[in-house]
């Protein structure tokens, strides 16, 4: 079973294994190869292609700004 890792205000996706900084009105998404991004982005990049496994913590975000 996958459980998220919470270090401070950073929460480990167990399945895409990104680091997630919770700042001040928005997230910082760090991926493996150090690169910064959004959240969004990562959905892009990663979560959208492991919907079928479950764990994930990054789920697309339907507000609007
Ligand atoms: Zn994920």
């Amino acid at each position: 079973m996958t459980t998220p890792t919470t270090l401070g205000n950073q929460t480990v996706c167990p399945v895409c294994t990104v680091k997630i900084t919770h700042l001040l009105g928005r997230d910082q998404v760090t991926f493996s190869t150090g690169a910064n991004s959004t959240r969004e982005d990562l959905w892009q990049r990663v979560c959208q292609h492991v919907q079928d496994r479950p764990g994930c913590i990054n789920k697309p975000d339907r507000r609007t700004p």
